[in-house]
């Protein structure tokens, strides 16, 4: 049996679209016939070469949602559940080790030593060479944490939450929102707007976003924002006056860094109120540096700033419930299906931004 596959040969070039052998199953390893593949914005980057994490060649892709054909031996999903051929699922694209010190010691497995990510840092000339979900078929290794899903569900719709939905989610586990706070989310792309769908549910009373693309603003405003600040019409000065001007002279008791681009935290972390956090999730590959004053706006404001970093398999699980309790609205944020012979296509409405979110569905 064969798997046809986009394999990633060289950056910047087209993905080869390859028939690869499919294995036979180590103990513990399943075999998924995929439904649906999400196009990430980090794919992007990998297939640019900006990624250091990257190793050649690899078939890109961490965000999937698929079908068991095969399992060497008995696994259960997370809710205990025992799997078996047919079952409709999504897993954890990472794997953390359990042994290092940040698994075993500080329980903080997105930071782990040896975490290896599907379609991230594994490549073909690893293991069963099926490590990525732009491919028919992928092979989870033994420890997966894998979800089951209700048949009904359009497996399209699910992609996002085991990426950016579930860094997301990282984000939200990091600090508390209360009713009557104002969170500033910076970037209107998959991760904005998980960012403000959490925002919603854990009730925060204002939600701003900052954004360059109309139709994504416009996405975040049925997700829940009360306010879109277009970064094209509305210079930085006009932002974070009207952020101040919402919140009674105060700023922002939270803001979210969804954007990744250079200045956004410089810009982000003067509409803070005293007191207030900066969370920042964009910066998934290096963008350069920032220059933010560390006196006048972190020090003398008492503000709190942290980094999220991936997620772990509690964050894909609020992810998941997030997702499945809104299908209707999320599916809105799915502006493109292609299918593997159209890989370059897909690649391409990421990177230019015309798409919010690209699948592969097979
Ligand atoms: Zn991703
Ligand atoms: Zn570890």
């Amino acid at each position: 049996m064969k798997s046809r596959a986009l394999v990633l040969n060289k950056f910047n070039e087209p993905l080869d679209l390859k028939e690869i052998s499919i294995p036979l199953l180590n103990e513990g390893e399943i075999l998924v016939k995929m439904e649906a593949a999400g196009i990430c914005g980090s794919d992007v980057h990998m297939w640019k070469g900006e990624d250091e994490r990257t190793p050649l060649p690899i078939i890109l892709g961490h965000e999937g949602v698929g079908r068991i054909v095969d399992i060497n031996g008995q696994k259960e999903s997370i809710n205990g559940e025992p799997l078996h051929e047919g079952s409709l699922i999504t897993w954890n694209r990472g794997l953390c080790c359990g042994a290092c010190f940040y698994c075993a010691v500080l329980h903080e497995p997105s930071l782990c030593d040896n975490r290896k990510i599907y379609g991230i840092n594994m490549g073909i000339n690893e293991g069963s060479a099926l490590n990525g979900c732009y491919s028919e078929y992928i092979i989870l290794r033994n420890h997966t944490h894998i979800f089951n899903i209700d048949e009904g569900v359009d497996p399209a719709v699910l992609v996002s939450a085991s990426c950016s939905g579930a860094t997301i989610a990282h984000a939200f586990d990091m600090v508390k929102v209360n009713p009557g706070d104002t969170v500033v989310i910076q970037g209107p792309g998959p991760l904005g707007v998980y960012a403000v769908a959490f925002a919603k549910s854990m009730g925060a009373s204002n939600i701003i976003v900052i954004g360059g693309s109309e139709d994504r603003l416009k996405i975040c405003t049925k997700f829940g924002a009360n306010k879109i600040l277009n970064r094209h019409t509305i210079m930085e000065e006009q932002r974070r006056d009207i952020i101040f001007q919402i919140t009674h002279g105060h700023g922002a008791d939270l803001v979210i860094e969804a954007a990744g681009v250079l200045g956004a935290a410089e810009e982000g972390i003067k509409l803070i109120r005293k007191g207030g956090t900066y969370i920042t999730a964009g910066y998934a590959q290096p963008a350069g540096v920032e220059r933010i004053d560390f006196y006048r706006y972190v020090v003398k404001n008492n503000i709190t700033v942290k980094g999220v970093w991936a997620s772990d398999t509690r964050h894909t699980y609020q992810a998941l419930a997030l997702v499945k309790k809104n299908q209707k609205l999320f599916s809105e944020m799915i502006t493109h299906r292609f299918n593997l012979e159209q890989g370059n296509e897909a690649i391409w409405v990421m990177n230019n931004k015309t798409a919010l979110k690209a699948v592969f569905t097979f």
